[in-house]
C-alpha cells in the first residue's frame, strides 16, 4: 500500500471492540496509512462492528447505506466489516450489501490488512474463522501494533471468549471459548505499556475474573498425560505473582495475582478490570485488591436481575443471596469499595414478583452507578428463541417502561446518596481533559470511578493526577476544588480513534 493512503475505523460497540480497533488502527498505521476523520478523505473505512447492543443491524446496514454513495463517488475507496456482528452474519453482509469489500470475524483481526490488500487485488472476501487458535500468538492483541485512543490510559486483553452460556448474550457465539493469556506475556505487555507512558491499565476480558482457568486447566491435563508429572519445571512461568512465589501452584495462575503483578510495575498507579462475573468471584480477587493499592476501589459487580427464577432462567450461577453475601464480602475487604452493576428489565417470563425482588435487591446493593436495560432480544440466543417459540413470555411495553423507571429511581436514589457521603474528602483524580458540557472546567475521574468536574487557573494535562476537595455530590457526578497536581502526565502525543 502506498504512504499517502488514509483510513477510518468506525467503532461499534463495548470496550473489547474499543480495544480490538486500536489494534485494527495500529496494524493499518503499521502499513503506512494515515487517519484522518473525515469518511471523505478515507481510502479505507473500516466498521468493527456489535451485535450485543440494540438496533446493531439497524445501524451497520445504515451506515453502509450511506457509504454506498462515497464508494460510487469514489470507487477506490474499500470498505472492511469486521467484529460480532460480521462474525455472525457472515456472507448476508455482502448480501446485503455488495459495496463492502472484506468481512473478517472476530477471530482473524490480524489479518486486517492482509484481507484488504488480497481484496484489492482480486476482489471482495469474507473470512471468518470459528475460534481463534490457542497457540496463534498473532490472533492475540499483544502481538499485534496499537493506536490509543487516550495516552495516559491503556487496555490489557488479559482472556479472549466467554464458557457461560448467559440466555440474553451472544458472545460465547461470536468470541468463541474462554482463552487466557500467558501471565509472562501479560506482565510483560503491561510492562511495555507503563514504558510508553500508560499510568492506568485496564484489563479487559468477557469473564475476567475467571483468567487462568483455562491455563491451570490445560497444564493439569498435560501434567496427566505425561504421566502424573508435577514438578516446578512442568507447570511453567504461570504461577510466578510479580514480587513473590506461591504455594498452591497448580491452581495459579489466579486473576488476584494479575492483579498485583500489574500494580507492582513501575509507573502503573491505577488497575482496574471489567467485566467479571458474580458466580466466579472469589476471596482472592478481594484480597489482592486489598493488598495492592494500585487496584482502585471500584467493581463492576452485574446483578442483571435480583429474582432467583429469573436468574436460572438467564443461567447466571449464583441466587440473589449468594451474590448480596459476595458484595458484602468484597465491601468488608476493600474499605470504601464503590459498586456499579448491570441490570436487565423486562427478561422473558419476568413477574410483577419477580421485578419487585430485583428492586429490593437493588436497594440492599447501594449502587453507585448502574446500567439498566431494557430487555431486547438479540438474534441467535437463547432468549431470543425462547421467545419466538412463547412470545407470550414477552412482558408487555408499557409494563417494562413503568420496571425500568422504578428501577432507576432505586438505583439513582443509592448513587445520590454515595456521592453526598463524599463532600468534604479529599480524592485522587485523573485528568481528562475539559468537560465536553462545559469546556471552562477540567473532568476527572475518582479511584472509585466517579467524575468530577473542578475548575483549574492553569491548564493542566490530561492524564496528570491531581487531589480535590469534594464541594458538592450530584446523582451521576462530583464537583471538587482543586488541591494540587500530583503526578504530571507523563505520555506521548494523542492520536485518537474515531467512535461510532
Ligand atoms: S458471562 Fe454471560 S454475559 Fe458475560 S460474556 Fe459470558 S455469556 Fe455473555
Amino acid at each position: 500500500m502506498s504512504e499517502s493512503r488514509t483510513y477510518l475505523v468506525k467503532t461499534y460497540g463495548c470496550q473489547m471492540n474499543e480495544h480490538d480497533s486500536e489494534r485494527i488502527s495500529g496494524l493499518l498505521e503499521a502499513d503506512g496509512l494515515t487517519r484522518v476523520d473525515d469518511e471523505a478523505e478515507a481510502d479505507v473505512i473500516v466498521l468493527n462492528t456489535c451485535c450485543i447492543r440494540e438496533n446493531a443491524d439497524n445501524k451497520l446496514y445504515g451506515a453502509l447505506g450511506h457509504l454506498k454513495g462515497l464508494k460510487e463517488q469514489n470507487p477506490d475507496l474499500q470498505i472492511a466489516v469486521g467484529g460480532c456482528l460480521a462474525q455472525k452474519d457472515r456472507d448476508s453482509v455482502r448480501d446485503r450489501a455488495g459495496h463492502v469489500d472484506v468481512v473478517f470475524g472476530t477471530h482473524n483481526v490480524h489479518r486486517a490488512v492482509e484481507l484488504l490488500d488480497h481484496a484489492a487485488e482480486h476482489g471482495p472476501i469474507v473470512e471468518i474463522l470459528e475460534a481463534t487458535a490457542r497457540d496463534d500468538a498473532e490472533a492475540f492483541p499483544s502481538a499485534l501494533p496499537t493506536v490509543r485512543e487516550v495516552d495516559h490510559a491503556g487496555w490489557l486483553t488479559i482472556q479472549i471468549g466467554c464458557d457461560n452460556s448467559c440466555a440474553f448474550c451472544i458472545v460465547p457465539a461470536v468470541r468463541g471459548p474462554e482463552i487466557s493469556r500467558p501471565f509472562g506475556e501479560l506482565v510483560a505487555e503491561a510492562e511495555q505499556l507503563a514504558a510508553d507512558g500508560v499510568s492506568e491499565i485496564t484489563l479487559l476480558g468477557q469473564n475476567v475474573n475467571s483468567f487462568g482457568r483455562d491455563l491451570a486447566l490445560g497444564r493439569r491435563q498435560v501434567a496427566a498425560s505425561e504421566g502424573g508429572a508435577d514438578s516446578d519445571e512442568d507447570l511453567g512461568d504461570a504461577w510466578w505473582c510479580g514480587e513473590r512465589w506461591t504455594d498452591d501452584r497448580r491452581a495459579r495462575p489466579l486473576f488476584g495475582d494479575l492483579l498485583r503483578a500489574v500494580g507492582a510495575i513501575d509507573g502503573v498507579h491505577r488497575v482496574r478490570y471489567t467485566s467479571p462475573h458474580p458466580k466466579d468471584m472469589r476471596t482472592e480477587t478481594f484480597e489482592a485488591m486489598a493488598a495492592t493499592p494500585e487496584v482502585c476501589e471500584h467493581l463492576h459487580f452485574p446483578l442483571q436481575s435480583g429474582s432467583d427464577t429469573v436468574l436460572a432462567a438467564m443461567h447466571r450461577g449464583y441466587t440473589a443471596e449468594r451474590y448480596l453475601e459476595k458484595l458484602a464480602e468484597a465491601r468488608a475487604a476493600i474499605p470504601g469499595l464503590a459498586v456499579s452493576t448491570d441490570i436487565i428489565v423486562g427478561f422473558p417470563g419476568e413477574t410483577d414478583a419477580d421485578f419487585e425482588r430485583t428492586l429490593e435487591v437493588a436497594a440492599a446493593a447501594e449502587y453507585d452507578s448502574a446500567f439498566t436495560f431494557v430487555f431486547s432480544p438479540r438474534p441467535g440466543t437463547e432468549a431470543a428463541e425462547l421467545l419466538e417459540a412463547d412470545p407470550s413470555l414477552a412482558v408487555p411495553h408499557d409494563v417494562v417502561v413503568e420496571r425500568y423507571e422504578r428501577l432507576r429511581t432505586v438505583v439513582e436514589r443509592s448513587s445520590l446518596k454515595a456521592n453526598l457521603s463524599r463532600v468534604g474528602e479529599v480524592e485522587e483524580v485523573t485528568v481528562e481533559g475539559p468537560s465536553k458540557k462545559n469546556p471552562s472546567v477540567l473532568t476527572g475521574r475518582t479511584r472509585r470511578n466517579t467524575l468530577v468536574h473542578f475548575a483549574s487557573s492553569d491548564p493542566i494535562k490530561a492524564g496528570s493526577y491531581a487531589t480535590v476537595t469534594i464541594v458538592k455530590g450530584n446523582t451521576n457526578h462530583l464537583l471538587g476544588e482543586l488541591l494540587e497536581v500530583t503526578i504530571p502526565a507523563r505520555h506521548r502525543t494523542r492520536i485518537p480513534v474515531a467512535a461510532g
